[in-house]
């Protein structure tokens, strides 16, 4: 198979490697840490970047947050970051409701990561928190919408509920009503027995009840290479970083950007295996146990 192990690299090639790309888009949960935990030479690498003139980017699924609690995070995991450098999926829906003039009220599924940064870009919205009809959703009426909603936003949203997807379908059913999704990852990257069931699952229930497709804004949809384009991004020296195919790598393969995978995340070596053996797209141009280890192919040298 073409999936190249840089463990395997010669000092030249991994020197080449290197100096092939000028931007760094890297993936947070699985790849950088883990929950509150850095994942061990991360952050060395990342810095060994940023020293040798790369412009980095964080992107991230990850709805739940505004972009500065991503850098206060990563910081104090020992990563450099600031604000601007974060691409995360509520930030990515508000850019992209202030890009296209939105000013209307949004409906959200969502918590106080979409919040926050749809207030930052002076947008109104409702909905966070348990809904209050819950407890007699069949008594639901028209009175209980507000013509006002333009758009519905579907992110992470811990008090999902019924009367939340009933609203959700009925501001849906006008068709001037707009449709946004942060992200599809079906889990959580939680091992174990425990399988928690991940914004995916969200987003896709209300395009059932709501029998449309949401636009979504999260990896591997490429509206984050649209934002980035604005900032001069070359493709072809990018580099994607990540710890799933499905989302990080399909969103490089997309982009045309070159891709790394690292098994220090949800894709363990066993699930590599089988993507290999069945061929199945999308697969990394590069792999990696963890990313720290590209540290040690570069002191062994
Ligand atoms: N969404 C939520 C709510 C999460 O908590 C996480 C990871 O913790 C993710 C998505 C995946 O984030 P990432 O794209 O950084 O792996
Ligand atoms: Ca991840």
């Amino acid at each position: 198979s073409s999936v190249f192990n840089l463990q395997d690299a010669s000092k030249d090639q991994v020197q080449e490697f290197l100096n092939s790309f000028d931007t760094v888009l890297t993936d947070c949960d699985g790849v950088l840490w883990i929950d509150n935990n850095a994942i061990p030479g991360s952050a060395e690498a990342m810095n060994l970047f940023r020293k040798l003139g790369k412009k980095i980017f964080y992107v991230t699924n990850n709805s739940t947050k505004v972009r500065s609690d991503f850098a206060i995070k990563a910081q104090q995991l020992g990563f450099i970051a600031s604000q601007e450098e974060i691409l995360s999926t509520a930030y990515l829906v508000a850019h992209y409701l202030k890009g296209i003039g939105f000013t209307k009220k949004v409906y959200l599924i969502g918590s106080n990561g979409i919040g926050e940064e749809l207030k930052a870009v002076g947008i109104r919205h409702y909905g966070i928190g348990p809904d209050p009809v819950k407890a007699d959703f069949k008594s639901m009426q028209p009175s209980d919408l507000d013509p006002e909603v333009g758009a519905v936003v579907v992110g992470f949203d811990e008090h999902v509920s019924y009367p939340k997807f009933m609203k959700a379908a009925s501001y849906l059913a006008s068709e001037q009503v707009l449709f946004i999704g942060t992200n599809t990852d079906e889990r959580f990257p939680k091992g174990g027995s425990i399988v928690v069931p991940g914004t995916g699952t969200l987003v896709r229930a209300v395009e059932t009840c709501s029998e449309r497709k949401a636009l979504v804004v999260g990896k591997p949809h490429s509206y984050v290479m649209k934002y980035l384009e604005s900032c001069g991004l070359n493709p072809a020296r990018t580099l994607m970083i990540g710890d799933r195919c499905n989302t990080d790598i399909e969103l490089g393969v997309r982009c045309g950007f070159q891709t790394l995978l690292v098994l220090s995340g949800v894709t363990s070596n066993k699930d590599l295996e089988k993507l290999r053996n069945e061929k199945l797209p999308p697969l990394p141009d590069v792999i990696l146990s963890k990313l720290g280890d590209l540290l040690t192919l570069i002191d062994q040298h």
